[in-house]
């Protein structure tokens, strides 16, 4: 039985020898358990799987959008018919991207004349 308000969940007998080993030969790396290796092994895959950039807020003429990956906020801008990510300095990119296919920007923007499709920018407001 796992202790309180842990689970006990199965792994194959050859991976935990493997651990076991790496925890034997390799004591710089720091892990005192196979458990305390397979909990940061596991810590490591959530961080890999979270969104990379991730919608912050809305502004009259920008977004703020989170990127995880940077560790930052980065503000993409619209102003007089353009698209520009302040850090990157572009006006394509991953976060202009991003911004391009949140829905209340689309929105925002085609009512002022923009045509937006799969992320990029067909036509500017004339
Ligand atoms: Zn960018």
């Amino acid at each position: 039985m796992p202790q309180p308000g842990w689970k006990s969940i199965s792994l194959p007998e050859e991976m935990v020898e493997e651990i076991a080993r790496i925890i034997r030969e390799r004591p710089e790396l720091g892990y005192k358990s196979v458990s305390s290796f397979v909990i940061a092994a596991i810590r490591r895959l959530i961080e890999e799987t979270k969104p990379t950039l991730e919608h912050f807020n809305v502004y009259e003429d920008h977004v703020t959008i989170i990127d995880h990956k940077r560790r930052r906020l980065v503000n993409v801008y619209f102003r007089n018919g353009r698209i520009y990510c302040e850090l990157c300095q572009e006006a394509e990119c991953p976060h202009t991207e991003y911004a391009l296919n949140i829905p209340k920007i689309q929105e925002a923007l085609r009512e002022k004349g923009w045509i937006i499709k799969e992320g990029k920018v067909i036509r500017k407001p004339f």
